[in-house]
């Protein structure tokens, strides 16, 4: 019988590598992760400056819910080993001009306030309600303890009631609501391009107990995840940007890494952006089902502009706030809305006396590329971050309070750019447009077929569990590759059959 103890090089530590590297180890074979930065994590992450942790990742981590299908996927690679739950109370808050309204933990609470800001929405709004409790019984999280997944005829009906928001975007939902906040709110989460499915998907996870928040914030989760890893025998090289992957032979993967070092493999796992696999690594042309979502016009992805603000004293909000952008921000940086995230939830987080806010504006890819090639100019670079901490600062004085405080960091697609190798600086996959139906992407490019590709970019819209699934979607194509297979349910350990 052939001997399994294969290797597997894993290009990419982040959540999509540290998940096939997990599941590869679990299959039997030897696993080594090569990672460009000096950490793993990737955008999974959260760094320490001037006394603050600032943290860049979980706003919401689908699969808090034990009765979720994402649930038993993050424990099966050790996601929640010694992780508690901040369990917040709402999970944004959206504030225009005299009016608020958040998204509660209750969703009975949250459809309530919606009423009470417009009696004459009614029907618009239990319409949304009967949408979110469908979405939660097929996600295996509505009622107590998941009682009321549906089943059967139930869930065809779930489905469809779900399913009918991925006909419109979220911006000719927000056009039904006859009152002009509510217009706006539902425009407010994620923007208007989305399918309005997706706004239902996050109104049901976050009421469904589903989107909680690690205590420790993104580090703990990856911590725990890289302990998984580790303890299973896995090895992790740093400072290893892979720059081209070629086949040696009929069985071997060769790669080469920008230090001049060169490795062999049985078989690589590629987690980087796929316009970087495609344009740089490998000379394989992009598959044209992707290929056609990067020519698509209505496809759209993103990337952001970041401040951390050190403030003295408590700040006059709590958990994520969004707000408006005004003129200058939706002229100058082409942001629609401004997220303010404190994190009072968690411990040690700033010094005493101080809190830390993490300010966010998503902005669209042709934004993201000029501010990429704005980096090449360091003092107009420096100029354009200033630009934005007054602009936003002054967008939170204009409509919550004085902002007493300094900017400790600013980060944009440029540093996304340098910190992930993504080519146009974004972050997650891209957005779901209303009626799109995904394409299947091959995770194989043609003429590679030992090359396994696990990004998040192959679909939408992205996100920690869809980096979480394509890791392990690799291993497994790994096995099929190799002409193994998985009893089903039950860990597949081969190490030991050598013979
Ligand atoms: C501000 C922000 C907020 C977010 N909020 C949430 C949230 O609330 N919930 C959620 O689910 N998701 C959220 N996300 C998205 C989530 O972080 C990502 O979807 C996820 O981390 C992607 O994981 P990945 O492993 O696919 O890719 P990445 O995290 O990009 O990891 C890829 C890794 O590969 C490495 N790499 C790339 N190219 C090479 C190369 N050539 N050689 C060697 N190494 C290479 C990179 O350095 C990186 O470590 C957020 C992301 C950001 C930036």
């Amino acid at each position: 019988m052939e001997n399994y103890d294969k290797k597997i090089a894993v290009i990419g530590g982040g959540v999509a590598g540290l998940s096939a590297g997990i599941h590869s180890l679990l299959n039997g074979y030897d696993v080594s992760i090569y990672e460009s930065h000096s950490r793993v994590g990737g955008n999974l992450t959260a760094w320490n400056k001037k006394g603050c942790v600032i943290d860049n990742c979980i706003h919401w981590l689908t699969g808090t819910n034990p009765n979720s299908e994402e649930y038993a996927k993050w424990t099966e690679i050790g996601a929640f080993d010694g992780i508690e739950f901040h369990r917040p109370e709402s999970l944004f808050t959206f504030s225009s001009g005299n009016k608020k309204l958040s998204l509660k933990r209750s969703s009975d609470e949250f459809f309530e306030d919606m009423l009470k800001i417009s009696p004459d929405d009614e029907k618009r709004i239990l319409s949304l309600k009967r949408g979110v409790e469908a979405a939660k019984r097929i996600f295996g999280i509505g009622g107590k303890d998941g009682d009321q997944r549906s089943t059967g005829v139930k869930r065809l009906f779930d489905y469809l009631k779900f399913g009918s928001y991925h006909l419109i975007s979220i911006g000719s939902l927000g056009k039904k609501f006859k009152d002009p906040f509510l217009k706006k709110f539902i425009c407010g989460f994620i923007g208007e391009s989305f399918s309005a499915l997706a706004l239902v998907s996050v109104y049901a996870t976050f009421t469904g107990g589903n989107g909680d928040i690690p205590k420790g914030g993104s580090n703990a989760l990856c911590e725990a995840i890289k302990r998984k890893y580790i303890s299973l025998g896995g090895k992790i090289y740093t400072g290893k940007k892979l720059i081209k992957a070629e086949n040696e032979g009929e069985n071997k993967v060769a790669l080469y890494f920008e230090s001049g070092e060169k490795i062999t493999s049985d078989f690589a796992v590629i987690t980087a952006d796929p316009l970087s696999i495609y344009r740089k690594i490998i000379s394989s042309p992009m598959p044209r089902s992707l290929q056609k979502t990067y020519d698509n016009r209505s496809i759209r992805r993103f990337s952001a502009i970041q401040a951390a603000i050190k403030t003295e004293g408590a700040v006059p909000f709590k958990g994520d706030l969004i707000l408006e952008a005004d003129e200058v921000l939706k002229k100058e940086f082409g942001c629609f809305n401004v997220l303010f995230r404190e994190f009072s939830n968690q411990e040690n987080f700033a010094p005493e006396n101080a809190n830390v806010i993490v300010v966010e504006c998503f902005i669209p890819t042709e934004r993201a590329k000029n501010i990429i090639a704005l980096k090449e100019n360091p003092r107009l670079y420096e100029i354009y971050k200033k630009r934005f901490f007054s602009t936003v600062k002054n967008l939170f004085e204009s409509n919550v309070s004085p902002l007493n405080g300094e900017m400790i960091d600013c980060w944009t697609s440029a540093t996304y750019n340098r910190f992930t190798q993504s080519v146009n600086g974004e972050f997650m996959s891209y957005i779901l447009p209303p009626r799109f139906i995904p394409p299947n992407v091959p995770m194989t490019a043609s003429g590679y077929k030992r090359i396994v590709i696990a990004s998040q970019g192959l679909k939408p819209i992205g996100g920690l569990p869809t980096a979480l699934n394509s890791g392990k979607a690799a291993a497994e194509k790994i096995m099929k590759i190799d002409g193994l297979k998985k009893p089903f349910g039950l860990p597949f350990k081969v190490k030991t059959v050598k013979i």
